[in-house]
């Protein structure tokens, strides 16, 4: 859900979010899981800033037996040592957040635990539901008592249901990706079992790996590699894989032919340490900025990039075009949910707060700016701005996205329509508008490009071709 500053509050930034991130682990050998998660939902924090939670089990212990800790907040700032000291078990799931569906409250944080007449089920979820609305009123009408306006307790619920009919987890959760439809990649937690699932288009990324005897599953890589585990592949979309002491099982039944793996997860989302889908986030940065600037040269003395992912891209430019690459902005990465937003009338010093510019870097030179992307203009405007107040004779923009045209429905929070500074104004417009010498986007027919045009991605924001089609009322927001 985007959320709109108060009075009293102001976004230091309009960067987007993605809607969350997840990561479980079953170790084999019955060592303590609860540190090595919070470890993995450190190094995914970037996917989402407003919550967190771990639910941990012990295999050895009573079946069903589930402890949960979730809040609001940053990883660091939720999980004191005491609280991860309360919890314990072999194997468990956790998750960070950022709601673009279902309000930001302490309830709709995740992992979610519910308990049914077969036990305990926890659930972590990355995505966002087209028919949520529907699948909630038919359960409503059951008998179902939500305790969130999360899609993801639909998803649980639904997974509860069919468990009923079938004869195991995994098969109930297949007979619930059977109904709902959108973007997911879930992690599920049954007493003894763990179980990964990407929706059919594989919207999202989710991942497998392997430490010791322990197994784990991962929105990316870069989480194994902060807990020390080695990829061992990706989960393929629409696959189901079932982690247990027996092996990995794997049901492909619900793949399908045509994917749409979200291409702004390697524009933006994505950390650059991470391999989706076997191409290197950081490699197709680096492609972006060639593409940008073979399609748009430019004389000038410097490239650099707005962190973090202008970075690479800047450097792909660099290597392209063979200007020096420098480093402009120094950014502050400890914003957290305690930070005292500024007031209203400070908005203009509150992108100061979290990004700087190196005055003796820029000074006297013409600059070649890369950022990945431009929604409403104004921290653009801004950042132009800063660089020219330190020196910077011109701005030339480049941007390693095409213009954002298009509202997504599949877990990411762009909006629509007029808030979008593309929607209603040329490129020309948008160059004067955030006081740019140049500007040049990527052109949407060269995305390809960026991931070895081996890759069937969605770009529907860009482009309004949906992989499905949008939902008729407007579900970005409303079930909170
Ligand atoms: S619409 Fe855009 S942000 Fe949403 S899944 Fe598609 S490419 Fe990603």
């Amino acid at each position: 859900m985007k959320k709109y500053p108060m009075d009293n509050e102001i976004e230091i930034s309009e960067g987007l979010h993605e809607e969350c991130g997840v990561f479980g682990v079953y170790d084999f050998d019955y060592n303590d899981v609860t540190s090595t998660i919070y470890y993995g939902l450190f190094a995914l924090q970037h996917r989402g800033q407003e919550s967190c939670g771990i639910a941990v089990s012990d295999t050895k212990g009573p079946k069903g037996k589930v402890e949960l800790y979730k809040d609001m907040g940053l990883v660091n700032e939720v999980f004191t040592p005491e609280k991860l000291e309360r919890l314990h078990g072999n194997i468990g799931i956790g998750h960070v957040r950022y709601s673009t569906a279902g309000s930001s409250t302490r309830e709709n944080a995740q992992p979610l635990v519910i308990n049914y007449v077969k036990g305990t089920l926890a659930l972590a979820h990355n995505g966002n539901l087209l028919n949520a609305l529907e699948l909630r009123e038919e359960l409503s009408y059951t008998g179902a008592i939500f305790q969130t306006t999360i899609d993801s307790e639909v998803i649980a619920y639904h997974i509860a249901r069919e468990r009923l009919n079938v004869s195991s987890v995994e098969l109930a959760v297949k007979n619930a990706m059977k109904k709902i439809k959108g973007a997911y990649s879930l992690i599920i937690m049954s007493p003894r079992k763990l179980i990964g699932a990407r929706d059919p288009f594989g919207f999202h990324p989710l991942c497998i790996g392997k430490r010791d005897n322990a197994y784990f599953l991962s929105s990316e890589t870069c989480a194994l590699d902060a807990v020390d585990a080695e990829f061992v592949r990706d989960v393929l979309p629409g696959e189901i894989v079932t982690i247990t002491p027996d092996g990995i099982m794997s049901d492909l039944s619900m793949c399908q032919e045509k994917k749409a793996k979200c291409i702004f997860e390697y524009i933006y989302f994505a950390r650059p340490d991470s391999n989706m889908d076997g191409i290197s986030v950081y490699e197709s940065r680096i492609m972006a900025g060639r593409i940008l600037a073979k399609s748009y040269p430019v004389e000038a003395d410097l490239v650099v990039g707005v962190p973090e992912s202008g970075n690479a891209a800047a450097l792909g430019y660099s290597m392209e075009s063979g200007i020096p690459y420098g480093m402009a902005f120094v950014k502050n990465g400890y914003v957290g949910r305690t930070f005292i937003k500024p007031k209203q009338e400070q908005r203009e010093t509150s992108v100061r707060i979290k990004l700087n510019v190196l005055a003796e870097v820029v000074r006297g030179k013409r600059i070649i700016m890369i950022d990945d992307s431009i929604v409403r203009g104004t921290t653009s405007e801004r950042i132009v701005k800063m660089l020219k107040s330190a020196g910077a004779t011109e701005v030339h923009v480049r941007i390693s996205s095409p213009p954002f045209l298009n509202p997504c429905y599949y877990g990411t929070d762009i909006p629509s329509g007029e808030q979008l500074i593309a929607y209603n104004h040329t490129v020309e417009e948008i160059g004067d508008m955030i006081g740019a010498d140049s500007l040049g986007y990527i052109d949407a027919n060269r995305l390809s490009e960026m991931v070895h045009g081996n890759l069937d991605f969605c770009d529907a924001c860009f482009t309004g071709n949906y992989p499905i089609e949008p939902p008729v009322i407007d579900i970005r927001g409303t079930q909170g």
